[in-house]
């Protein structure tokens, strides 16, 4: 990726203090002489950010400002262990504020929208991200949080919510409940953005279908602002990420060297604006691409990643073989009567990895047994791999109204 003549000079300007205002960066760059980085290839030879670098850090070690500058923080779950903390100065949140308020507008929404916000409020920074959007660009937050779906539906009756803002799997759930009670006719619903969740095709179109909204996918993340640095136009599903923010590579997750445009990598973000907590060569351990055509809705000074299909470390090994999410939501999706929830089961047993495959499904009795062998021959085919495929009735997976777990591993 090309690192733009104003992106060079903001990075520059940045390296130019950064060991001043940051005593995080001033330890891990200590043997580096900043004033030496010049051009995007001599940027390339810095060392990447890690979140453990930022753990470490806890709880305030990575301000790059003085405390009375810091407005609010929010805090990256992080599965183990300690949190991380990222401090926002009074810019910082608006900048975030005016990327969210971009995402919206790159959706087609507007001031006349009713934006219904489902993501949590808290440490996190999911719904209060949706919300600074909405404000920001004149329409109507409704600031709902998580859970209670019988208030969640009235309310959207009610106040005629246009858009919907929720995680996948918790718009998959709101979407089975409307289509379960048949009250679609009664809501105004027109389009949803999706964040934060990897998710196949199959899963949109059913979210898509249920709801009848157009959907868009947010990009973001805690430690770089939150969601709103990017998200897809009309004319694709690939996202824009704001290149006047952020500035975007693709590594591959185990050499740390650059990839190719085109090829499937780890994304890693450098902030360009940010005051509180800055980054350099975050990595982010979400796995896209670079999407390198033009895109057709013109606005090509913001490049395009591919919907996230993983994550570096959510790659589990197999019988030998390196598989990710993505490639089995893949054989999901070529399975004829496959619904699109799926859970996979991880087993050792009698010296063997054993790969149980749970998938809903309509199907039943002789019909049944076909779609287990269609799957099953498909990841013969594509992964090299015989698994045990187990369909359900529809419904029987768990939903969540945050992450949904797919893959447990219960080897070790
Ligand atoms: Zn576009």
């Amino acid at each position: 990726m090309q690192m733009s003549p104003e992106q060079l000079q903001m990075i520059t300007s940045q390296l130019a203090t950064l060991k001043e205002k940051s005593p995080f960066y001033a330890k891990k760059f200590a043997d580096i002489d900043l004033s030496d980085i010049r051009t995007q290839e001599d940027f390339e030879k810095l060392p990447f950010t890690d979140k453990a670098d930022l753990r470490e850090a806890y709880p305030l070690g990575i301000a790059a400002v003085p405390p009375e500058k810091i407005v609010r923080i929010h805090s990256s779950s992080g599965t183990t262990g300690t949190p991380v903390i990222i401090p926002y100065t009074k810019k910082d949140v608006e900048d975030w504020a005016i990327q969210f308020a971009r995402c919206y507008e790159y959706a087609g929404i507007t001031p006349q929208d009713r934006i219904h916000i489902t993501p949590g409020y808290g440490l996190w920074t999911a719904g209060i991200g949706f919300q600074l959007g909405a404000e920001r660009l004149g329409a109507m937050a409704i600031p709902m949080g998580p859970g209670n779906t019988e208030k969640q539906l009235q309310m959207m009756e009610d106040l005629e919510s246009t858009v919907l803002c929720a995680t996948s799997s918790y718009a998959l759930l709101l979407a089975e409940e409307i289509a379960k009670r048949g009250v679609r006719d009664r809501l105004k619903l027109r389009k949803g953005v999706i964040g934060s969740e990897r998710w196949g095709h199959k899963m949109r179109a059913r979210i898509a279908n249920e709801l009848g909204v157009e959907l868009y996918d947010i990009y973001g993340l805690t430690e770089v602002y939150g969601p709103g640095i990017g998200i897809n136009c009309k004319a694709d599903s690939a996202m824009h990420i704001w290149s006047d923010y952020v500035y975007l590579e693709i590594i591959n997750p185990e050499t740390g060297e650059l990839v190719p445009d085109g090829e499937s990598g780890e994304i890693v973000l450098t902030t360009l604006q940010k005051e509180g907590a800055p980054l350099i060569r975050f990595r982010t351990h979400d796995l896209s691409r670079i999407v390198p055509e033009p895109c057709s809705c013109g606005h090509n000074e913001h490049p395009r990643i591919d919907i996230i299909f993983g994550r570096s470390d959510d790659m589990v090994k197999v019988k030998g073989v390196n598989m990710f999410p993505a490639q089995i939501e893949e054989i999901i999706k070529f399975t004829d009567g496959a619904s699109s929830e799926y859970q996979v089961m991880i087993d050792h047993m009698e010296g063997k990895d054993i790969l149980t495959v749970f998938f809903e499904t309509d199907a039943i009795g002789e019909d049944l047994a076909a779609v287990e062998a269609q799957m099953a021959a498909l990841f013969k085919a594509k992964m090299n791999i015989t698994p045990n495929p187990r369909g359900v009735p529809i419904g029987d997976l768990p939903r969540s109204e945050k992450k949904t777990k797919r893959i447990f591993d219960n080897r070790y």
